[in-house]
């Protein structure tokens, strides 16, 4: 494979027009469509370009994973060869066909490439006019994310797919492929006005699990951060320059401490954002609590120094979190003291759970079935409707609708209470897209 392009592998059963997509690719300058049985079976390499970029496309004849289906012919030879040529790939396209729908081979296929670490794609082949528009969805069932329509024959949605195939190269304009979110490492942002006790926190944080800590830095030249093994694996504390020493020289001012934690935020998975309860919950904690939020950043709420309330400051406290903190939903809060350390034993469990709501991937037939239930209840107004809809990331949550018309915004605010509620995301961000679509 010639190492200084990207690949752009095509697969799929026999029959699905993989040939047929390439040669459209390659703009017929290699006639290559199988004309009698073998003649695709080899792998074949193409040099392709695509708005000015070159690549290289790879047919891989009929990859079928190993030990799949009942294919007397399949060549365990080119199979092994195909498997080989499909890891190396940049992009896998895998081609499906609306007429057929999903058949058990198309399911190995796709579990095979779900487990591959780069992008995959799935053209859904064969839509030769607008009527097969709605077939695609289904292949949504395939877990690889929004189905292209395309007529590899007709040459029609096929400049889509390549334009997705290109933005998904790993130099691509704007993408970033996660080799493996689940392993990554967890990164926490400490933030909250001055002297609400963040400091404290986090000393006692890696003074009490007698962790690991190492100090690392930071993306910007400032700022370091600091890894610490804990037994949710290790937690990056972004940003920690201020808060290894005790006794900080400077005291930031409250604009700069601002600016710098929604930096810090901008680089994190989760925000612990410390109140100081003896002053109650200001308009800056809420200020920052907003941007936060915004930042599509789960966040848990510690009221600090929570030893120091007594009973009439601790309900007074409750009344300033729903005042000011509503728009955060069902954020944890946890009652801490960061000095004499009482409840921050509870942290680790709950960013645990925090953390798992936000990676958290929910099969596409739950979230139908809850948005069926929530339309029938209460129909969006001028027959707007979402047709279908799916997970279509984690980190947070993100659903993908698809709509046959505009949906209005409180809509949409309807349907994302009841998502979060059937499925308990209360305190992550949950993002929703809309696409719009023909459908019936
Ligand atoms: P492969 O085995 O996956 O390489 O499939 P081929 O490219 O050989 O195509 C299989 C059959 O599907 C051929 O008869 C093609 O003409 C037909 N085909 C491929 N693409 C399309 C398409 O977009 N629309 C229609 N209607 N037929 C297609
Ligand atoms: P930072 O500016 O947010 O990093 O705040 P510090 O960690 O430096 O804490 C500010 C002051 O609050 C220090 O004097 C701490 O000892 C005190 N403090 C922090 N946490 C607590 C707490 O839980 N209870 C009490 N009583 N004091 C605290």
């Amino acid at each position: 494979m010639d190492k200084g392009l990207p690949t752009v592998a095509i697969v799929g059963r026999p029959n699905v027009g993989k040939s047929t997509l390439m040669n459209r690719i390659l703009g017929h300058r290699e006639a290559i469509v199988a004309e009698q049985p073998g003649v695709t079976r080899d792998r074949k390499e193409m040099p392709a370009h695509w708005q000015g970029r070159p690549f290289t496309v790879v047919d891989t004849g009929g990859w079928l994973p190993r030990g799949s289906g009942n294919h007397a012919t399949m060549d365990g030879k080119v199979s092994a060869q195909s498997e080989k040529s499909m890891d190396q790939s940049d992009v896998v396209v895998m081609v499906v066909d609306c007429r057929v729908g999903i058949t058990s081979d198309d399911e190995a296929v796709a579990a095979r490439l779900r487990g591959r670490k780069g992008p995959t794609l799935v053209a859904v082949n064969k839509v030769d006019g607008s009527r097969h528009e709605p077939l695609i969805w289904e292949f949504l069932r395939l877990g690889l994310g929004d189905p292209f329509p395309v007529s590899a024959l007709h040459g029609r949605g096929v400049g889509d797919l390549l334009d997705a195939a290109m933005a998904a190269l790993p130099d691509g304009p704007g993408v970033e492929a996660d080799p493996d979110p689940g392993s990554r490492t967890l990164s926490v942002a400490v933030v909250g006005r001055p002297n609400a006790g963040k400091s404290t926190l986090f000393n006692r944080m890696i003074g009490e699990d007698r962790s690991v800590v190492h100090d690392q830095p930071g993306t910007t030249r400032d700022t370091i951060d600091t890894v610490v093994d804990t037994e949710l694996g290790p937690i990056r504390f972004v940003d920690t320059a201020g808060m290894r020493r005790r006794a900080r020289i400077d005291q930031d001012t409250e604009y700069y401490s601002l600016l710098r934690a929604l930096a810090a935020v901008d680089r994190s998975d989760i925000a612990l954002l410390v109140v100081d309860a003896t002053v109650g919950v200001t308009h800056q904690d809420q200020r920052l609590a907003e941007r936060i939020d915004a930042a599509g950043c789960p966040v848990v709420v510690l009221l600090n120094k929570w030893d120091m309330l007594d009973t009439e400051a601790r309900e007074a406290i409750a009344v300033g979190i729903d005042r000011r903190l509503h728009f955060l939903g069902e954020a944890a809060v946890l009652r801490i003291s960061a000095l004499t350390g009482k409840g921050v034993n509870r942290l680790l469990p709950e960013l645990r759970e925090v953390i798992a709501e936000y990676r958290r991937r929910i099969p596409t037939q739950a979230v139908n079935r809850v948005l069926r239930d929530a339309q029938a209840a209460h129909p969006a107004p001028d027959g707007a409707r979402v047709l279908y809809a799916t997970q279509g990331a984690s980190d947070p949550p993100t659903f993908t609708l698809f709509a046959n018309r505009t949906l209005p915004r409180t809509y949409l605010r309807y349907l994302e209470r009841r998502l979060r509620e059937a499925f308990g995301l209360g305190s992550v961000p949950v993002k929703l897209r809309v696409r719009r679509r023909s459908g019936e």
